[in-house]
């Protein structure tokens, strides 16, 4: 459902050096012309990723402040990501909830002001081990949807990405058949608390360690609209062999 979709998320990687390489990489790697594709850097890195592009990637920032800027020491605005070129923003990334602490309502302020100021949003939402062994799985992941669904302008400009957080950095991929699982019942709760139209045209991506090895088989999961990537969106060659794995 939708267009296949894949994002690089660069974390807190990189030096002008390293993303000069990446991005001529890019610059120069096949892709296919039937996928969305982003890339998101770290924030001072943005400019220079935005002027080095040649192709059609877009560019996301990695988070955004609740509103408008001002006294907001460290924090980046919606504004000054769309100033500088960005279409997307990712937010409730599983390192922004579990390591710094942002929770389910400033993580939906957040998605609220992003979307009513036209920048597109990345949606994380994604359970711990413990949930996961605990049979909480769907209910977390529910009560994080829920919190983005309540505040949410429309649903025109938002991707969900499902990134089971014991799959994240761990090189422990979610087996196809796990992902495939949420992700229905993701699309399930969509169309029970959203619309049908929602649900069938919202795209739904994977993260958590996917790589150029597991992306194939990953991508044939019928719920499977792409993939939020970290690791392997360092590496240009990589990241392009995962784009290129749209079925
Ligand atoms: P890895 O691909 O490094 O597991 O990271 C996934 C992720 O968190 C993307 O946002």
């Amino acid at each position: 459902s939708g267009k296949f979709f894949v994002g690089g998320n660069w974390k807190c990687n990189g030096t002008k050096d390293s993303i000069t390489k990446l991005v001529s990489d890019l610059n120069s790697a096949k892709l296919e012309t039937d996928v969305d594709v982003v890339v998101s850097p770290p924030f001072v890195y943005l400019d220079q990723v935005t002027a080095s592009l040649t192709g059609r990637i877009e560019v996301s920032g990695q988070n955004s402040w609740i509103g408008k800027g001002g006294a907001f020491t460290g924090e980046i605005s919606v504004e000054q990501l769309k100033d500088i070129g960005c279409k997307w923003v990712i937010l409730g990334h599983s390192e922004c909830r579990h390591i710094i602490g942002e929770d389910d309502q400033f993580i939906g302020k957040k998605a609220a002001y992003a979307l009513n100021e036209g920048l597109g949003v990345i949606a994380c939402i994604g359970e711990l081990l413990e949930e996961r062994e605990a049979g909480k799985t769907f209910d977390v992941c529910f009560q994080q949807l829920k919190a983005f669904a309540d505040v949410v302008p429309s649903w025109d400009n938002i991707v969900i990405a499902y990134e089971p957080v014991w799959a994240i950095g761990t090189g422990k991929v979610a087996t196809p058949q796990q992902a495939q699982e949420v992700h229905v019942a993701v699309r399930d709760w969509l169309k029970k608390n959203v619309s049908e139209e929602v649900a069938s045209k919202t795209r739904i991506i994977y993260g958590g360690s996917v790589n150029g090895s597991n992306c194939a088989e990953l991508a044939k999961q019928e719920d499977i609209d792409g993939f939020l990537v970290g690791g392997a969106s360092l590496k240009g060659p990589e990241f392009a062999t995962i784009v290129n794995s749209v079925t």
